[in-house]
C-alpha cells in the first residue's frame, strides 16, 4: 500500500515515522499518509532533521544541478545558524542570503546597515551571496520582497531552501506555500537522488519548483544543552531590550547559569547585553564568581534548572582583548554583549562545546 501523495509505503504503527496513516484510513480507496494529509489539507509541513552525511549529499546534488539556493540564517544567532562551507558544495549556483527573525532586533536597528553587516560577515565566512533579504517568517515581514528576489534570481530554475534546524525554515516554507499555491493545490513531496530523504516540492508556474531541504543540526548551538522549557526562556520571543551594565574591572556578569562574562581590565566601561528578555542577568564581584556558580547553579543562576545542574557541562573560559571599538562578544545561540572600547580585556565562559566569538557590532 502506497500513499497517493508521495508514494511512501503506508504503515500504521509509528506516528513519528514516515508513511504513517491512522488505521481508520486503510478502508479508504485512496490512502494518503499523515504527512501528505497535513500538507494537503492544512498546507503545513513539519521539519525533518538529518545527519551531516546525508546533508552533504543533498548539497552535492544541488551543486550538480542549476538552481538558486536560498540560504536561511537566524539573525539573532547569525554565526550559530551559519552553514559553513555551503559555497564549496553548491557549485556556481547563486545564493540568496535570507536573514530571518528580524522582529527580535531592537527597533533602532536600521535594515540597510544590517544588510551591509551581513554582507561583510558573509564575505569573511567565504560566501558571496547575489543578494540579501531580511524577513520575519512569523510576522510576515519582508515576504513580498524575498519572493520577488527569488523570482528574479532563479531565472526559471529550481529553488532550494537550506538552513540549519531552528532558523525558522518550516515557518518560512509554510508562508511561501500559502503565497505561491493558495489553498487547494496539491503539493507533492519529491525524492532526492542519493539520499533516503524526500523533500517538499512547491510547484511554480513555469514547471520549476521550490524545494524544502531538511534542516541540519548545528551541534554548537546552546539549544542542545538545555531542555525544552529552558530553551523557551533563552529563545527570545519578542523584540529584545538591550540591558546596559556599567562595570568596574574585576566584575562578572552571569547569564542565567549558561554563560558568564568576566570584565578583567580597562577602566569603568559599559557593556550592552542582548539576550532574551526572560534571561536573568546577575552581577557579582569576580572574586566571588566561582563560588557563587558552584552554590547557586540551578537556583539563583538558571537556566539550567536544578534537576539539570548536576549534569550540565562545566563552563570553559575564553580570554579576549577587544581590538576594535563596537565589538560583540557572541555566546552562540544565547545572545551577545556589545563592548564599545578597544583594549578591554574580558574572559567569556560557555559550556564546553558551545562557541564564543568576537565580531564587529551588529547594532
Ligand atoms: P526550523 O527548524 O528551521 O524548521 O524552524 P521552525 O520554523 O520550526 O522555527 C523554529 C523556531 O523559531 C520556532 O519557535 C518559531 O516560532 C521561531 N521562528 C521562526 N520564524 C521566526 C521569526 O520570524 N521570528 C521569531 N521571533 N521567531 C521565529
Amino acid at each position: 500500500m502506497r500513499c497517493i501523495g508521495c508514494g511512501v509505503h503506508i504503515q500504521t504503527e509509528d506516528e513519528t515515522k514516515l508513511g504513517y496513516a491512522p488505521p481508520s484510513a486503510l478502508g479508504k480507496e485512496e490512502i494518503i499518509c499523515q504527512r501528505c494529509f497535513r500538507l494537503k489539507h492544512y498546507n503545513e509541513i513539519q521539519d525533518v532533521s538529518l545527519t551531516d552525511d546525508d546533508f552533504l549529499k543533498i548539497l552535492h546534488g544541488i551543486g550538480q544541478s542549476q538552481a538558486l539556493v536560498v540560504k536561511l540564517v537566524d539573525i539573532f544567532d547569525f554565526n550559530g545558524s551559519w552553514l559553513p562551507g555551503l559555497h564549496r558544495f553548491v557549485g556556481n549556483n547563486p545564493i540568496l542570503l535570507v536573514g530571518n527573525k528580524v522582529d527580535l532586533l531592537p527597533k533602532s536597528v536600521k535594515y540597510p546597515k544590517l544588510i551591509q553587516w551581513m554582507k561583510q560577515s558573509a564575505k569573511e565566512l567565504g560566501l558571496k551571496p547575489v543578494d540579501i533579504c531580511l524577513i520575519s517568517a512569523v510576522k510576515g515581514i519582508g515576504m513580498q520582497r524575498v519572493m520577488e528576489a527569488i523570482e528574479q534570481y532563479r531565472d526559471g530554475k529550481n529553488v532550494y531552501v537550506v538552513g540549519c534546524t531552528n532558523v525558522g525554515k518550516s515557518t518560512f516554507i509554510n508562508r511561501i506555500i500559502r503565497e505561491v499555491t493558495g489553498e487547494g493545490d496539491v503539493i507533492t513531496t519529491s525524492y532526492f537522488p542519493g539520499t533516503t530523504l524526500d523533500m517538499i516540492e512547491i510547484p511554480l508556474d513555469d514547471g520549476a519548483a521550490i524545494y524544502d531541504t531538511p534542516g541540519i543540526i548545528n551541534h554548537h548551538q546552546m539549544a542542545h544543552f538545555v531542555d525544552k522549557k529552558d530553551l523557551k526562556t533563552i529563545t527570545p520571543k519578542r523584540e529584545i531590550h538591550p540591558k546596559v551594565y556599567q562595570l568596574n574591572e574585576q566584575q562578572t556578569l552571569f547569564f542565567g547559569g549558561l554563560a558568564r562574562l568576566d570584565y578583567v581590565k580597562g577602566g569603568r566601561r559599559s557593556f550592552v547585553c542582548h539576550f532574551s528578555n526572560d534571561l536573568l542577568i546577575h552581577r557579582t564581584k569576580r572574586e566571588h564568581a566561582d563560588e557563587l556558580y558552584e552554590k547557586q547553579l540551578g537556583e539563583l543562576l538558571q537556566p539550567p534548572k536544578k534537576s539539570y545542574a548536576d549534569t550540565f557541562p562545566p563552563l570553559v573560559a575564553h580570554s579576549f582583548t577587544i581590538k576594535e571599538s563596537k565589538t560583540d562578544i557572541v555566546f552562540s545561540g544565547l545572545g551577545w554583549v556589545t563592548c564599545n572600547e578597544p583594549g578591554t580585556q574580558v574572559v567569556a565562559y560557555v559550556p564546553k562545546g558551545v562557541n564564543v566569538l568576537l565580531r564587529k557590532s551588529l547594532i
